[in-house]
């Protein structure tokens, strides 16, 4: 169980650090942090929190979330990550759908007021009586603990927990450490939307820790690595690739003094001398692309992931030769499988390694399929399947949508489009709901994509299907320009003519800013695509 092996941890590496959290000035080792750990997780027994009960996690990246995490994990609660990007709406769908009966909460962060939104769904927190939540909107929710120094009406203060421990809350996690089972569930992550709707996927320790473990023997992490974590934690790549690797192999964590700030990250990098380093391919386009990148420091990295979506080969390129990461690693993944099952090795060719996402994990199993569900041959493109012990249990309390992705044998139809070389190397060439297929044609965005980004003034660019009456759909290309880059419509079809062929080649253009992106940094396709709906009419 992830209680068990965090305790290991703490006996093998006490005065390792475990975690420096830059804009909380703190840092602990092993030792200091296994300290914290064991307070919560018994104060959340001392808060009437039993095992299998759910507790919700809605902060930003900061220690508190990682002692959250291995505290619920040794009282046997459920830890729900929920989005801080998540607003009314979405807060109130995703705590009631799975039952939260506490939440520890940030109070604000930037523009957001996270403690304003609840009282806005339940006024009756003000009158602070027991109970004051039955009544309403989030009916299951019985405690808040807040985040940071002040004191809200009706919620309890992370802080001061740890006042209500008494030794028979201690004594009472002792006792259920070995009562624990490892195939029990431990955590719900919400998928991240790129698609649509986020789903509720229910993960076990097996599940989470052994992919952690498996995802940080693909990077040769030692308990000399010190991880930088701008990824957010309320995802499987902060919380699963980044907490849980480093607690199996004795690593740090470090997390900059904001997610996905290019700045902070590159800070954090330099003046922690981290050896690792995560992200999505815009978060290193962002990091590489800030005008003083040349002045970090960035010697001590060694390795690293990238993953979330396509990579694009001139990307890994230029981390590797940029970044210093000579052993970075290409994952693909899903929150619905722990998340990793294919991983690019250090030891893998150079062409391999930029231009694929590697071959299957570890005691996992992989296949490729037609629509018919029959393997297809290599170098064939088809829908990635994966068995083994990285299968989600399923959708919590959603036995249709888990039937729809987990077949009888166990396999889970990932809705990814993939084609595997004779090696075994995959590589990953968009989703099902992405492919277009114009005039009978299908296409994969992601082929023109790689094709424009040679361009030198495309900075980044997505590819999107929209409907047409002639050809049932057409490409639009969105992109993002260099910095004191131009380029028109004009010219980027010449560079295309004569290289791609011609039903490739994007029917409008559109030159953007940015692109609408989920918290995690993904882009909405779908988003994309209704915007162009609106537009075109
Ligand atoms: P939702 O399921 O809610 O639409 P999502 O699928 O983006 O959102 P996640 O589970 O966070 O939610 O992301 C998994 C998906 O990310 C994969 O199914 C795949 O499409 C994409 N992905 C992950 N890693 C890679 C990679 N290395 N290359 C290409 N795509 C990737
Ligand atoms: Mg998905």
């Amino acid at each position: 169980t992830i209680g068990r092996a965090f305790d290991r941890a703490v006996d093998q590496w006490p005065d390792n650090d475990a975690l420096v959290s830059c804009h909380q000035s703190i840092r602990w080792s092993y030792a200091e942090l296994g300290e914290q750990v064991d307070r919560y997780a018994a104060a959340f027994v001392a808060l009437g929190l039993e095992p299998g009960d759910r507790i919700g996690i809605w902060a930003h990246n900061c220690a508190e979330w990682l002692i959250t995490q291995y505290a619920s994990a040794k009282a046997g609660l459920i830890l729900v990550n929920i989005n801080p990007a998540y607003r009314r709406a979405e807060v109130e769908y995703a705590l009631n759908k799975v039952g939260c009966r506490a939440l520890v909460v940030m109070p604000r962060h930037s523009s957001s007021d996270y403690i304003g939104i609840l009282q806005s769904l339940a006024p009756e927190l003000e009158a602070c009586t027991p109970g004051a939540l039955e009544s309403s909107a989030l009916p299951t929710l019985e405690m808040i603990v807040r985040l940071g120094e002040e004191r809200t009406p009706g919620m309890l203060n992370f802080d001061e927990l740890p006042e209500r421990v008494a030794p028979e809350h201690v004594t009472r996690i002792a006792e259920l450490a070995p009562l624990l089972q490892t195939d029990e569930p431990i955590n719900i992550q919400f998928t991240s939307g790129t698609t649509g709707r986020p789903k509720g996927a229910t993960l076990s320790h097996h599940n989470i820790l052994n992919n952690g473990l498996f995802v940080g023997e693909g990077m040769g992490l030692t308990d000399s690595d010190r991880i930088a974590v701008p990824v957010p934690l309320y995802h499987c790549f902060g919380m699963v690739m980044g907490n849980l690797g480093a607690l199996t192999h004795g690593a740090a964590v470090i997390y900059p003094a904001a997610s996905f700030e290019p700045v902070a990250t590159l800070e954090a990098v330099a003046a922690e001398r981290c050896t690792a380093l995560y992200g999505v391919p815009t978060m290193f386009i962002a990091e590489m692309g800030q005008p003083d990148f040349a002045d970090y420091d960035l010697a001590s990295l060694r390795t690293g992931i990238m993953a979330g979506s396509p990579c694009p080969q001139a990307v890994m390129q230029r981390v590797i030769d940029e970044m210093h990461m000579d052993q970075v690693t290409i994952c693909y993944g899903m929150t619905e499988t722990s998340p990793v099952s294919c991983q690019t090795a250090v030891d893998d060719e150079m062409q391999a390694r930029v231009s694929t996402v590697g071959r299957v994990h570890p005691h996992l199993e992989i296949k490729i399929v037609d629509v018919e569900g029959r393997v297809v041959p290599r170098g064939e493109p088809g829908e990635y399947c994966t068995r083994g012990y990285s299968v989600m249990l399923g959708y919590w309390d959603d036995a249709e949508r888990t039937a729809e992705s987990i077949d009888a044998a166990r396999w889970m139809h990932t809705g990814d489009l993939a084609v595997m070389d004779e090696a075994g190397y995959c590589q990953i060439v968009g989703r099902l709901k992405d492919m277009v297929i114009r005039g009978g044609e299908n296409i994969y965005p992601r082929e023109i994509e790689e094709y424009l980004y040679r361009h030198p003034a495309v900075a980044d660019v997505q590819v999107v299907g929209v409907p047409d009456e002639k050809y049932g759909e057409a490409l639009c290309a969105w992109v993002q320009l260099a910095a004191d880059q131009t380029l028109d419509e004009r010219e980027l079809r010449a560079f295309c003519e004569g290289e791609i062929a011609h039903y490739k080649i994007p029917r409008y253009v559109r030159f953007v800013e940015g692109f609408p992106l989920t918290v995690t940094g993904k882009v909405q396709k779908y988003r994309m695509r209704e915007q162009m709906i609106e537009e075109l009419g």
